[in-house]
């Protein structure tokens, strides 16, 4: 017998919600018996993908873990470099950099965008060249959908030439500047987990401006099969490709993208209306150029509020919230690596947490989480 995974009537964090359309794209595919990896919704979602974020080339993968790797692979990156990344983020960032034998070097964050710092990566970088080499790339993190502070980053890295690599897993739909987060760096990276904002029940795209590069994510992707009558490698690949049948779920869900953008911005704009006057709570406004997807709706809880407290507290009432992500300098799979930081990161792990984000949560659901936090609070 199958187990009930959950008690009824759950609020969740951030579950899958379909548009509509998800099912003529997956029934087409079935009729036409394209199940596997070749078949019209893989290209057809690599076209929607580059509508939607304006990107040159998108190269449909099996997971954004998967495109993450693929990325530092056709920057060539090799085994030894230094790569700069995001501290605080999902290990999902940092573990790619392990997989090419590469060595992380952490960066924390700044308090405005909660995202890498620019001051301190310029800081990374000296110190990355005084010990004889010059990073081989930045990883960059647009975390829970903010983008990071691009202008300043982007001028740091180009004054260094050193290749941006953007993690924008939780960030489609996001702007900076009226861009496209992902498209400023010399590779971007999505997601198409079942937690994201919209998901082919697990998937992830790189895209770049590089034609070359596309290329030669596509046939890493594909087991480097050379062009041969029979099975030629001469290096190695993997198998990341994504299947047709969630191309199609994929292409139903971009068609919503922008509705549920909409929602989970409202979602976050409820919270903040409702929350803000509580001594102690702060939000994380979005400044002035930056357009965000508001993935995960975050706060910080009054100093002294533990956020397992608050978590269990909701668990009770059988709302799903989580502790924002532990930075990778805190975590014992990463504490050998050189870490340059100023304590924002841990600041923000002690006091933040995500609350349920799903778009299509009800008013009725809003409501009750909001009620359950007061009532923890007071
Ligand atoms: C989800 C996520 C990933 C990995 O994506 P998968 O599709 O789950 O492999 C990478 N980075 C960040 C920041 C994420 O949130």
């Amino acid at each position: 017998m199958k187990q009930i995974l959950y008690r009824p009537g759950r609020i969740f964090l951030s579950v899958p919600h379909m548009g509509g359309h998800e099912r003529n794209y997956v029934q087409k595919a079935l009729e036409d018996n394209w199940v596997s990896t070749k078949g019209p919704n893989v290209p057809g979602f690599e076209h929607d993908i580059c509508q939607h974020t304006n990107a040159q080339h998108a190269v449909a993968l099996s997971s954004g873990t998967a495109a993450l790797h693929l990325a530092l692979r056709v920057l060539g990156v090799q085994p030894g470099d230094e790569v700069i990344c995001s501290t605080f983020t999902f290990v999902a960032s940092a573990n790619p950099i392990l997989y090419v034998g590469a060595t992380p070097v952490f960066v924390d964050s700044e308090p405005e965008t909660w995202n890498m710092d620019p001051v301190l990566l310029e800081e990374a970088i000296k110190g990355t060249i005084a010990r004889g080499k010059k990073p081989a790339c930045i990883l960059l993190v647009h975390l829970y959908g903010m983008p990071a502070k691009l202008k300043e980053i982007m001028e740091v890295a180009n004054r260094y030439e050193i290749p941006v690599l953007e993690d924008a897993a939780e960030a489609l739909g996001s702007r900076y500047s009226g861009h496209q987060v992902g498209t400023f760096g010399k590779v971007g990276v999505f997601s198409f987990n079942g937690n994201k904002i919209v998901t082919t029940s697990g998937g992830g795209a790189l895209i770049t401006a590089d034609e070359e590069l596309a290329k030669q994510a596509e046939f890493l992707a594909n087991q480097a099969k050379e062009p041969a009558p029979y099975y030629l490698h001469s290096q190695l690949g993997y198998n990341y490709m994504l299947s047709n049948v969630s191309a199609g779920i994929g292409r139903g869900q971009l068609e919503v993208l922008e509705k549920r953008v909409k929602q989970r911005r409202e979602i976050y704009s409820y919270y903040q209306s409702q929350l803000q006057e509580i001594e102690g709570i702060e939000f994380l406004p979005e400044p002035k150029t930056c357009f965000t997807n508001r993935w995960l709706s975050t706060l910080l809880l009054p100093e002294g509020v533990s956020p397992e407290r608050m978590r269990q507290a909701l668990e009770h009432e059988n709302i799903e919230s989580r502790q924002v992500w532990k930075p990778m300098h805190q975590q014992p799979l990463f504490s050998g690596y050189s870490y340059y930081g100023n304590g924002t990161s841990d600041r923000l792990f002690e006091r933040g947490l995500c609350l349920p984000s799903t778009s299509s949560l009800t008013d009725e659901d809003l409501d009750k989480v909001v009620r359950t936090l007061k009532q923890e609070l007071e």
